[in-house]
């Protein structure tokens, strides 16, 4: 199926993945007068540092002696302004298939399609998935009266809810609904916690308080009646199982890394990186690029200024392909106009 719709957004560039190489990525292919779409499976922008470590400090970037990582994205947001990048969060990029044209159709899981000349897949350790809670008959409550994600908070509007986790999604959204609920329970398997202090501060508040109630233990089973979910059985440290009423259930377990859908891309593939060169870090596909961790190479290092380096030189390539026959020259942001024209800028030191 080679055919575009009247929709397909049509670009030079698309970047799969908003991490911070994909964003320098954007940064990159700008000065080189290419403006660029950007797909991100999470809701927002900065990949692992967003999503796993966004207040840890940061020590290795070039010249900038410690930021913390989220603080490394807002700058590298900022960074990329001039170039007014095209984002499209919130969905996966689930199939690229080359046309007969030398272009890509490039579809995603909320049904957006591109037509792009040149595919950049920044896409780190995959796509970050909620890890899942392993108790028989779960699928079919799922977004139902069982959520991962909760986008309508509505839905726990005088219900008995009941969160499970010990990390700060988990802990923010006990603080947050506790107004909303019925009742609300936070289940984990210990008294040690993976979020903020302040947050298990303030929970234990509310247990002292009697707004909530807090159990050590493991959710084992599920109640269910007329096919709804009225409560799940907690597995107690001594063994003992109770039953706690509950219709709406809360999992924030974290989430974990999937290639997903990439690796039926026809990609070269090591394990779980996409294999490129290193002139180019193009892939065993022409037109199809990656940057990041998620390409490998002989002595690849998985750090963020490998992809730094790996993006500029994409773009180098990226350019070349959209102009065969010209040649592609050094330019230094420094001294060149066009690059000041690109940027916005004037060229003189403020
Ligand atoms: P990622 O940050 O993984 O971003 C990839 C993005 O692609 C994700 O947001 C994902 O949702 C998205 N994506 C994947 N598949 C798809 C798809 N099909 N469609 C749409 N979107 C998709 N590095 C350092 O250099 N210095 C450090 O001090 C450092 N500290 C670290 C500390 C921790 C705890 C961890 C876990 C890592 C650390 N790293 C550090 C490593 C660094 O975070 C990674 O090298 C960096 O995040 C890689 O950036 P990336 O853009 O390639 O990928």
């Amino acid at each position: 199926m080679n055919a575009s719709s009247s929709k397909t957004i049509q670009t030079d560039a698309l970047v799969v993945g908003a991490g911070p190489c994909g964003l320098f990525q954007v940064f990159e292919l700008g000065l080189q007068g290419i403006s660029a779409h950007v797909v991100e499976a999470l809701p927002y922008s900065g990949g692992q540092c967003a999503e796993l470590y966004p207040d840890k400090p940061i020590y290795d970037i070039p010249a900038i002696p410690v930021c913390s990582a989220i603080e490394l994205v807002k700058r590298l947001e900022e960074q990329i302004e001039p170039f007014n990048p095209t984002f499209h969060l919130n969905q996966l990029v689930s199939e690229v298939v080359p046309t007969d044209d030398l272009t890509f159709l490039v579809t995603t899981s909320a049904g957006t399609e591109f037509e792009a000349q040149t595919v950049i897949i920044a896409g780190g350790v995959g796509s970050f998935q909620p890890m899942p809670l392993r108790v028989d008959g779960v699928e079919e409550h799922i977004d139902k009266q069982v959520f991962y994600r909760l986008r309508d908070t509505s839905v726990v509007n005088d219900r008995d809810v009941v969160i499970l986790g010990g990390g700060d999604s988990a802990l923010d959204w006990t603080i947050d609904l506790i107004d909303q609920a019925r009742s609300l329970t936070l289940i984990h398997r210990s008294e040690k916690f993976r979020a903020m202090e302040s947050s298990v501060r303030k929970m234990q508040e509310f247990v002292d308080a009697g707004r909530m109630r807090f159990m050590v233990g493991n959710t084992t089973g599920l109640a269910v009646q007329d096919g709804r979910l009225t409560g799940v059985h907690v597995t107690q440290p001594t063994g003992d199982v109770e039953e706690l009423p509950c219709d709406r259930l809360l999992v924030f377990f974290g989430l974990s890394p999937t290639l997903g859908p990439i690796a039926e891309w026809g990609l070269e593939l090591d394990r779980h990186n996409i294999v490129t060169d290193t002139e180019k870090f193009e892939t065993n596909v022409p037109g199809i690029y990656a940057i990041g961790d998620i390409a490998i190479y002989p002595g690849k290092r998985k750090l963020i200024l490998s992809g730094f380096h790996e993006a500029a030189l994409a773009a180098f390539a990226i350019k070349q392909q959209l102009n065969p026959g010209q040649k592609v020259f050094l330019q230094y942001t420094t001294t060149s106009p066009i690059m000041h024209q690109r940027l916005g800028v004037d060229g003189n030191v403020k």
